[in-house]
């Protein structure tokens, strides 16, 4: 069979063969990316249905979300185009199925809530089970925060509570420990309390969630013996792909289903482990042989996916992390070019030098570009869109286009065309200089004279003396603004109307996180650039949603792929281009803070960093820049490790830092020294900002001249260097 099926797919290496042969039993594969894994679960499938005679409809395979279920169908059919289907979903699905038919036979209905953390991708969704829009999770916890602490909730807020939500449930922390859970919302474990109760106690009937799913499976399960027989004898082999990301609950249903045969194969690296704060429980695998003391464990380090500078450079990396399996990733493949690592003026010229270079790529397929925020993907959109390069977005449910901010600009354009209509100025009323209550609002609705909204609030509402002199003004701009290109019109809306500082007051008060809405507004005028009328905004705006809508049909196409670390996960690509590679982003500003156990968040933070980088075949690019949103920015720290690695400290001197930037974003090779070199000592004092070719951006604290020592602090800790060797060399450049 192995010698048969290597024709067609690749030739198994002596582990893949055992893996593929050991059918009967538990078995765990802890491998590393690249070495196999999905390949070899593959061949297991296509080995038990032709030679053990297994039933394509009894073996189940199981992955982390939706789309990569996906991936894995789509490879096994192009491996094995002869064989029957096989079931590859998601955990959630066959809990979902579980769920219905427990409720069927109980004659009790329920409805499903929508709205799960990011990434989460969920299969099950039948119209009828499918609750109300505004019965949306987050609507629901938003109504419940605001009667619980009397604030209103912010997007921060509501991500950190969701996030707790699943965390519980997925760790089936019973109700008595949840005080352990720490949570930077206040009063989290009330607030889920509540919404526990507004569930049961729904007009409609039972609510559920997605997480609520999972647990009441596996409830399910624990206690209605026929069911669980029923769902045991369906599948006579069970296997789970990404198994690191696997979480407490959904490891208890499986346990369950495989209890008779016990014929589970799982397939785990936990160096990329990326959910386990949504609850994925990695440790599991460490108590493998423990829960089945008869379980064959192997192990894989050969990376098959990537050159030799990509494996050696990506396993250094990992090293770094204390809490992790001692792996040692290698590989035979040819050395191949090296990474390469830009530092680019700012956000602007990243995505520019992305399309300059990605334009030059032949097959597109092979193209990823790769982002921790979603936030990036919309500039990436609008400028691949201009230069003609097709893409496909992997996460594809970007809330970008319905975000208020969005809506708030489209309209305050809508007003410059009109002023007539109170619906368009109730959407923003409290957002310019003008500031209407919502009294005056209410007065001005019931004033159904077609007129000016201004000229009626002048005219018939009781007014403020500041709104007396403003509104003749913020009416006069208004009119001046019609016809205005859209960048000029936004710089219109931010600054003479006062939107800004709207802004700014709201964030103060409510919470919201400034520089995300900068971010939106600054991705707004990146759109609206080179644009010549507000229509033309409002339909490319239009345009780009709708691409968003249908990037997924272009998948497997002539396309590059954007998408985010964690949805990348599994793929790989002959080019990787790792954006956004700043401190604050990843890390993120959460990670760096270092407040929870061991440095447990950047541990997380570097396994997805290594996730991006094993996902590269033969080019990996890392970028980073200097600005953004016109605060300079630090190259992240781990570009910074990967940098040492690369380049240790003793070679720096005729090494291309990537530093120097040409004119347009191109890179040149920068020489030893340059204008920024400092070159004497006497440059030196504490508090100043410098870039070291080895260790990145840091600070200097303290230049003693006798003992020829600078001290200097790094993201990555403080050192003591000889100063006549970072001079002679021309180490350190002046930020
Ligand atoms: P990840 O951890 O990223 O999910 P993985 O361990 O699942 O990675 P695969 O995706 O199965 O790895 O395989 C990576 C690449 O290596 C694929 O292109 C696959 O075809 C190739 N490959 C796997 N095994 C072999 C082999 N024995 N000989 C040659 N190529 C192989
Ligand atoms: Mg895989």
């Amino acid at each position: 069979f192995i010698r048969k099926k290597q024709q067609i797919a690749v030739h198994l290496n002596e582990v893949q063969q055992q893996a593929v042969l050991h059918t009967e039993g538990p078995l765990l594969l802890l491998a590393s990316p690249g070495s196999g894994k999905t390949t070899t679960l593959l061949m297991r499938i296509a080995y038990l249905i032709e030679e053990k005679g297994a039933q394509a409809s009894r073996i189940k395979a199981i992955t982390f979300s939706r789309a990569s279920a996906g991936d894995m169908k789509e490879r096994y059919q192009r491996f094995f185009p002869e064989l029957p289907p096989v079931d590859f979903s998601t955990i959630h699905s066959l809990a979902f199925e579980i769920v219905r038919e427990s409720f069927r036979i109980q004659g009790l209905s329920f409805q499903l809530i929508e709205g799960h953390g990011a990434n989460h991708d969920v299969e099950p969704r039948e119209a009828d089970e499918l609750a109300a829009p505004y019965l949306h999770k987050k609507l629901i916890l938003r109504d419940i925060f605001r009667a619980v602490t009397g604030e209103n909730i912010t997007d921060d807020q509501l991500e950190e509570l969701t996030t707790y939500i699943s965390y519980i449930k997925n760790k089936m922390i019973p109700e008595n420990k949840r005080g352990d859970v720490s949570c930077g919302v206040r009063h989290a474990e009330q607030i889920l309390s509540e919404y526990e109760k507004y569930k049961i106690k729904h007009p409609n009937g039972l609510l559920i969630d997605f997480d609520d799913m999972l647990t009441m499976a596996n409830d399910i399960l624990g206690k209605d013996a026929r069911l669980l027989r029923k769902y045991q004898r369906r599948y006579d082999y069970l296997l789970t792909d990404e198994s690191q990301d696997t979480s407490l609950v959904q490891h208890a249903i499986v346990e369950k289903l495989v209890a008779v045969h016990r014929n589970l194969c799982v397939v785990a690296d936990d160096d990329q482990s990326i959910y386990s704060w949504r609850g994925a429980e990695p440790s599991y695998l460490l108590e493998f042989q423990q829960k089945y003391p008869e379980a064959r464990i192997l192990y894989m380090e050969q990376n098959y996916r990537s050159s030799k500078n990509i494996v050696e450079t990506a396993n250094q990396f990992i090293q770094r992390n204390k809490s992790r399996y001692n792996k040692q990733m290698f590989t035979h493949n040819a050395e191949g070019q090296p990474i390469s690592i830009k530092l680019l003026p700012d956000y602007k010229q990243q995505t520019k030098y992305l399309v300059e270079e990605i334009r030059k790529l032949g097959n597109l397929g092979e193209v990823a570009v790769l982002y921790r925020n979603n936030a990036s993907s919309i500039d990436l959109m609008n400028q691949f869109d201009r230069a003609g390069i097709p893409f496909y977005m992997r996460d594809a449910d970007n809330r970008f286009f319905s975000h208020w901010v969005v809506q708030d600009i489209l309209n305050f354009m809508r007003m410059s065309y009109t002023d007539r209509r109170p619906d368009i100025l109730e959407a923003i009323h409290t957002k310019f200089n003008g500031y209407i209550t919502k009294q005056q609002m209410a007065a001005l609705k019931d004033i159904n004279n077609n007129e000016s909204v201004f000229d009626n609030l002048l005219n018939y509402v009781p007014l403020q003396d500041y709104q007396q002199r403003q509104l003749p003004q913020c009416k006069w701009i208004f009119e001046q603004m019609k016809g205005m290109p859209p960048l000029e019109a936004i710089d219109v809306i931010r600054t003479k109307l006062g939107y800004d500082k709207a802004l700014d007051k709201m964030c103060e008060r409510l919470g919201f996180r400034k520089e995300y809405l900068l971010g939106i507004l600054n991705s707004l005028e990146e759109i609206a650039d080179s644009l010549n009328t507000m229509e033309e905004f409002a339909q490319r705006l239009k345009h780009l949603e709708a691409l968003l809508k249908s990037s997924k049909s272009r998948k497997g196409q002539h396309a590059v792929t954007f998408s985010t670390f964690h949805s990348a996960k599994g793929l790989e690509f002959k080019h990787v281009y790792m954006i956004d590679l700043i401190n604050g982003i990843i890390p993120s500003k959460e990670d760096l803070k270092g407040g929870d156990r061991n440095g447990a968040l950047m541990e997380e933070a570097a396994r997805l960093f290594y996730v991006g980088m094993t996902r590269a075949k033969t080019q990996l690019e890392l970028l980073t820049y200097q600005q953004r949103e016109g605060e300079k920015a630090t190259e992240s720290l781990f570009l910074t490790e990967v940098r040492t690695i690369l380049h240790p400290p003793q070679l720096q001197v005729s090494l291309d830092s990537g530093r120097q930037i040409a004119s347009g974003g191109a890179v040149a090779a920068a020489p030893s020294m340059n204008a920024n070199t400092i070159r004497s000592a006497e440059e030196l004092s504490p508090g100043m900002q410098v870039l070291h070719r080895a260790f990145g951006s840091g600070e200097v604290i303290r230049v003693s001249g006798p003992a020829d020592l600078i001290e200097m602090r790094f993201a990555a800790g403080t050192k003591l260097l000889s100063v006549r060797t970072c001079l002679h060399m021309g180490l350190l450049e002046l930020l």
